[in-house]
């Protein structure tokens, strides 16, 4: 099965993915881990954007995060339906709701909604796990922890991006699987959550 792991910058979204890669190993499956922007070209050249080494309009930024995902899904060396096929649970830590939510200030949401059914159509999440943070929390976590030269990481921009996940994932309620679990608790609690909903669903 995938699983697609999805919230605002400094959720906690790794942690969690390492704790139930754990939880998942421990009960005898293959764990492939993965994340977007992906490690493939594109996904490359999306982070030297992030990281000012080159210049690009968010349009284009869109754009890439399209072609990234198509790669991420369908690139033959080591691409998630790939993956898949191979015998693995796949983790992504972040996947086409982040698009939603991050590229859809710069394009029309509804656009950016079709331009990513293309990865839709070839798989969907089996579980979207969103891990709800305020925007507060966020920035708090942010300036304790990594650098904040990414594009996005301003209150305002990931109050927008919060409302955005909402806003999404109740347009897509009827097509999408998601969770959405209390990210401002410890790590262990957010885990044990998490684990009972993909025990209860996927194992066995
Ligand atoms: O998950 P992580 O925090 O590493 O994501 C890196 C950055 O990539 C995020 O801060 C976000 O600004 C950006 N991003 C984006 N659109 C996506 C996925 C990630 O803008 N579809």
């Amino acid at each position: 099965f995938f699983i697609a792991f999805e919230g605002i910058d400094g959720s906690g979204k790794s942690t969690q993915v390492k704790l139930l890669t754990d939880q998942l190993t421990a009960a005898g499956h293959k764990v492939y881990v993965t994340c977007e922007p992906s490690e493939g070209p594109i996904g490359k050249m999306i982070r030297d954007i992030f990281t000012h080494k080159m210049e690009a309009d968010h349009k284009t930024i869109a754009g890439l995060f399209v072609a990234d995902r198509l790669d991420h899904l369908l690139n033959k060396r080591d691409g998630i339906l790939k993956k898949l096929e191979e015998g693995y649970t796949v983790l992504t830590d972040r996947y086409y709701f982040s698009s939603y939510a991050y590229q859809s200030p710069y394009m029309d949401l509804n656009w950016v909604i079709e331009a990513n059914s293309l990865s839709a159509d070839l798989l969907r999440p089996d579980l979207n796990i969103y891990i709800d943070i305020p925007a507060e929390i966020s920035v708090d976590r942010l300036r304790k922890g990594r650098s904040s030269t990414e594009l996005y990481e301003t209150l305002e921009n990931l109050q927008n991006v919060r409302n955005k996940y909402f806003e999404v994932m109740e347009l897509l309620k009827d097509e999408e699987k998601v969770m959405v679990t209390d990210g401002n608790r410890p790590p262990e609690l957010i885990a044990e959550e998490i684990w009972k909903k993909i025990s209860k669903e996927f194992i066995e």
